[in-house]
């Protein structure tokens, strides 16, 4: 039995394979196409063979052993639904009787003799449980209760639970003893070095301090140096205390999702408890927690954000820690905002705000002067150089001076890089590598090079913390990430060019710039080769520079973004006053007066500045509020309707536009690969992409084949799952069903493409670019832009003689050039008038 590949796999018929399988997606799938099922009934059935493939995915992921008790059922009761659908859905076809789904009558007689069965089972059960909690590898016990069950019509089989004891043995392998007590005492050093790092932590000596603080003040602000212990400690000794007694939950927010997991995955390791149970995080559409299990959770402060939705007063946290306070990012002021609101109400809630050594008086003048928590760090000297002229190419000066650290430095040491993205170090990367290749690896050690950024995939993630290799030097390339939310064990040499990406917002355009870091932030690098013992840090520009050219202090992103999002769901809490909002640093009146401006144009808003139907289904969906437009006109706007699964599927593709492809793969390379389609749009190049993936059967070598990364696919079809699930709880699908009914069934492909487009024009009405004498500007403002060369449009403006007249661009970034990317073209006027009549005339 290994289920995750027969569902991954694209072979035609493994229920032939040994006798065990009793369904395959292709059958399914075939038995979807021979339409005996009606129109709905196929959307769940699709629905139903995905979400199975996520959950074997899951198993795949965490083993079998690590997912809950109703999980596995939930697992099994669906595959046994399939195994049932896939039978009498094959008499189905036979008979030819196409007057709907018989079925209903014998599941419900199943489920019936089920539910008896159950019952008798539940000491069984109890059994199952008791052994599990003594295996060596921590199961879990939860109460058998199937989610949704209400909602579906499931079937039980018994045989099903012996294959959950079959898979328990299988995956406890017979151990030989000397490998037992080997794998046992690595596992007791692991847990030992575990408890003594932890004790050497400089918050560890003032833990009953800090706890004591606690309890005296509501809200306490905690600095110290990056490393000291803050985020992996604080959270755990408020567990300690008791603060989650009471059924209460500890929430811990980070800027980041590479940081909220890798930092719940070592607390798990430091709590000994499996990550997602008692230990959990929660990023966007990835949700690692367990409802009344998780005790201690760590999520984006967005996510948090976004919980006010459910429960303005957060009343399932006990304690609540805002890090990374310093780096001021939208999410977190506007938490602190909110939070600042509540905590008169909620006097058994805590809050500490921890911050590196920066800000921390200003964090106390918003909260009513509370007292700040200074932790005495510990930091070793180091050397600063910089150059002496400044480097034109950051990148190349970058790769000499790591050449030059790794040819002249004495082991151990290892190199942190600073770079701006991913694109940037998986760039570099290749070069290293390349290089490497060529040197006499018997004259220097080895190099080792590891990238960390936010979209790699947590498997990658954890190698930045194995230890090195002896006779080996590590390099990590690594985005403002490593700057202070993850410390990295054994730097001993910083190279910093200096730079950061950022979003900027200015007269209407967004995009992402990169540019100069402030002063606080170099600094912060720079102390990142100091932990060990005395370190290096070779800074890619003048010195010149850094006391004339570089800011003081970061800008906090909430004067330099868009606010649409927030303003949006500051008015749906009913925060109206938007001027006296409580806010560390103000938004300019004119930000918020766009934001109110951009969210009327696309019917967020009405007239007299409240909330639409658009807008509460904008605040509801889990993206950002432009693609829940999208999402939503492809279902309400008659001009666009009947697109849905498309429109869904381009949105999560979307997501992860830039890791879908191997990287380093060039425009030519795709040319080959897709043919035709690079005539096409990068959208409609996903769309096929995705549901030629999913005719394949979801399979890895597919990707393979097309140069794709399966990991991030797979990622995608999590992701459009969610959205579904968003589309089904909000009606959509109904609605959609309808429509399919008034149109047409099978829309030619131009006319798919038309709608497609129009429902984008709805979301981002202004992320147009017009064709001019200069070439592309921007509709809106007159600034010029050019397609970047990843896109297919760069490929296909090369070949074909006449361009079209107008772009539409998912983002616009600014390096050498204002490139735009993920782009969709048209040339009719009209499309913009029809679709957004408030701002195009
Ligand atoms: P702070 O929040 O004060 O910057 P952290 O709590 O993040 O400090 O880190 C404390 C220590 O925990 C670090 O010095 C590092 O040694 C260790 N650490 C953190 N995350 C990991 C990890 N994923 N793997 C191994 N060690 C880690
Ligand atoms: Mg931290």
């Amino acid at each position: 039995f290994s289920p995750a590949d027969q569902v991954l796999d694209s072979s035609p018929d493994p229920s032939l394979k040994d006798g065990k399988a009793h369904y395959s997606v292709n059958s399914i799938k075939s038995m979807v196409e021979q339409k005996v099922l009606t129109k709905r009934q196929r959307s769940q059935l699709h629905w139903l063979v995905k979400d199975l493939q996520i959950l074997e995915d899951d198993i795949k992921r965490y083993g079998w052993n690590n997912l809950t008790v109703s999980e596995r059922e939930e697992i099994s009761l669906k595959r046994e639904l399939l195994k049932l659908l896939n039978e009498t859905g094959k008499d189905y076809a036979e008979n030819g009787d196409t007057s709907g789904f018989k079925m209903q009558d014998e599941v419900a007689s199943k489920k019936q003799l089920l539910t008896a069965k159950l019952r008798n089972k539940t000491d069984r059960v109890n059994w199952e449980e008791e052994q599990m909690k003594k295996s060596v590898i921590k199961a879990d016990a939860d109460e058998i209760k199937v989610k949704d069950s209400d909602n579906y019509e499931f079937v039980f089989d018994p045989e099903s639970m012996i294959d959950f004891t079959d898979d328990t043995t299988d995956i406890l392998e017979p151990v030989e003893d000397g490998r037992l007590a080997e794998a046992l005492e690595e596992q007791i050093n692991k847990m030992k070095s575990i408890k003594e790092t932890r004790k050497s932590l400089p918050v560890y000596q003032y833990r009953q301090e800090i706890l004591d603080s606690i309890r005296q003040h509501q809200i306490l602000i905690v600095v110290g140096e990056t490393g000291s212990g803050k985020t992996t400690q604080l959270p755990q000794f408020l567990v300690e205390d008791g603060y989650t007694n009471d059924g209460k939950c500890v929430v811990c927010t980070q800027p980041r999702r590479v940081a909220a997991t890798s930092i719940a995955s070592r607390v798990a390791d430091e709590m000994d408890v499996i990550l997602g149970k008692e230990v959990g995080y929660n990023i966007r559409f990835d949700d690692r927690t367990t409802p009344d299990k998780t005790i201690l959770k760590y999520t984006t402060d967005g996510m948090l954000l976004r919980e006010f939705l459910n429960d303005p007063q957060l009343s399932s946290y006990s304690a609540i820690m805002i890090d990374e306070a310093h780096e001021r990012t939208l999410s977190t002021d506007i938490l602190l905002g909110l939070l600042r609101g509540i905590l008169q109400d909620r006097k058994d809630l805590r809050l500490i705000i921890s911050s590196a050594t920066m800000n921390a008086t200003k964090f106390s003048k918003f909260f009513f002067d509370c007292p700040i928590f200074n932790v005495p760090g510990r930091r070793f000297p180091v050397d600063i150089h910089y150059t002496l002229q400044p480097e034109g190419n950051y990148i190349n000066a970058a790769i000499t001076t790591i050449f030059q650290i790794h040819t002249t430095q004495k082991l151990p040491g290892d190199i942190l890089v600073f770079l701006t993205g991913q694109e940037e170090i998986e760039s570099m990367q290749t070069k290293l590598l390349e290089i490497l290749s060529k040197l006499d690896n018997t004259k220097f050690p080895d190099l080792l090079v590891v990238p960390i950024y936010a979209n790699l995939p947590q498997e990658q993630q954890s190698k930045i913390f194995e230890p090195t290799p002896k006779n080996c030097r590590k390099v990590v390339l690594a985005t403002n990430i490593a700057e202070t939310s993850l410390t990295i064990d054994g730097i001993k040499f910083v190279v910093d060019p200096g730079f950061v990406k950022e979003q900027s917002y200015s007269g209407g355009v967004s995009k992402l710039v990169t540019v100069p870091c402030s002063r606080a932030s170099v600094d912060q690098r720079a102390g990142r080769a100091g932990r060990l013992g005395p370190g290096k840090c070779f800074r890619l520009f003048t010195k010149w520079s850094y006391y004339n050219e570089l800011e003081k202090v970061p800008k906090p992103e909430i004067l330099r973004t868009k606010l649409n999002q927030v303003v949006l769901l500051l008015l749906s809490l009913g925060i109206n006053d938007l001027l006296h909002f409580p806010m560390l640093d103000k938004p300019k009146t004119i930000q918020l007066s766009e934001a109110l401006e951009n969210l009327y144009a696309i019917g967020a808003l009405n007239s007299r500045g409240a909330i639409t139907k658009v807008g509460q289904v904008m605040c509801d969906f889990p993206c950002d509020p432009e693609y829940a437009k999208v999402i939503y006109s492809s279902v309400f706007e008659e001009s666009c309707n009947g697109v849905l699964p498309e429109i869904v599927t381009i949105v999560s593709m979307l997501q992860e536009s830039n890791s879908i492809f191997v990287p380093g793969l060039n425009s030519e390379e795709k040319t080959k690969l897709f043919g035709s389609l690079m005539q096409s749009s990068d959208h409609m190049l996903y769309l096929w992409i995705y549901e030629q993936w999913e005719e394949n059967g979801y399979s890895r070598r597919w990707c393979q084949d097309f140069k794709l990364q399966h990991k991030t696919m797979k990622r995608v079809l999590r992701i459009r799952q969610q959205l579904w699930k968003y589309c089904r709880k909000q009606d959509f699908l109904l609605k959609h069903d309808q429509n399919l009914t008034q149109l047409k069934e099978n829309m030619p492909r131009s006319v798919i493409e038309a709608k497609i487009i129009k429902c984008f024009i709805s979301g981002f009405p202004t992320n147009i670019a017009k064709l001019s004498k200069q070439g592309y500007t921007n509709i809106k403002q007159d600034l010029s832009v050019s397609v970047h060369p990843s896109s297919v449009i760069f490929n296909r403006m090369k070949q074909e003689g006449k361009p079209m007249k107008y772009i539409l661009y998912q983002s616009l970034m600014l390096t050498s050039k204002e490139f735009i990317r993920d782009c969709i073209t048209f040339d009719k006027y009209e499309w913009l008038t029809e679709t957004m009549p408030h701002i195009y005339k």
